[in-house]
């Protein structure tokens, strides 16, 4: 037998484990100007602003004021935040709260709006919100540039109302 109880120095590469420490990146500690995410936005005009100051340098928005207004006020502001997600994602939320209050907003931007999926996010806020005046604005959409628009709002009308005929419809009339 071989008692071989002197420990063979082994290069194993688990045997010994090279821990190199990651060039890490805190944004917390070391702020960067790349990272546009974690700067106040002025939720008015949407300058970048500093932390803690009372009003927007560029449009003199108050943001105190800002901190008062209610979650839906705030959320219609965001409709026309910079960010695309975050828009989106404002989209989304006025329709799931059923915000009639939104739909002014949501009208502007459905006369500047270029960007089908922004468009039909709106289009399916507005078929959330379910009032006369956000389906009156979804069948305009009927009448959209983009045909995609068009095919999207006949859709939403089409499968919520089954038993009405888009008689002022401007598809398949030739
Ligand atoms: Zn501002």
């Amino acid at each position: 037998m071989c008692r071989n109880s002197k420990p063979r120095s082994r290069n194993s590469p688990t045997s010994r484990i090279e821990w190199k420490p990651l060039v890490h990146h805190d944004p917390l500690s070391t702020p960067s100007p790349r990272i546009t995410m974690l700067q106040p936005l002025c939720p008015n005009c949407w300058e970048e602003v500093d932390g803690g100051v009372a009003r927007c340098p560029r449009c003199h928005y108050s943001l105190v004021n800002y901190t008062k207004l209610k979650y839906e006020q705030k959320l219609i502001l965001s409709l026309r935040h910079p960010i695309p997600e975050n828009q989106m994602m404002a989209i989304q939320l006025v329709g799931e709260l059923k915000s009639s209050s939104a739909l002014p907003a949501l009208a502007s931007m459905l006369c500047e709006e270029k960007d089908f999926f922004v468009i039909r996010e709106i289009a399916l806020a507005l078929c959330r919100i379910g009032t006369r005046e956000s389906w009156e604005l979804i069948d305009g959409l009927r009448h959209h540039p983009s045909r995609l628009a068009r095919d999207y709002a006949h859709l939403l009308i089409t499968e919520s109302f089954p038993g009405i005929e888009p008689d002022r419809s401007s598809r398949g009339q030739g």
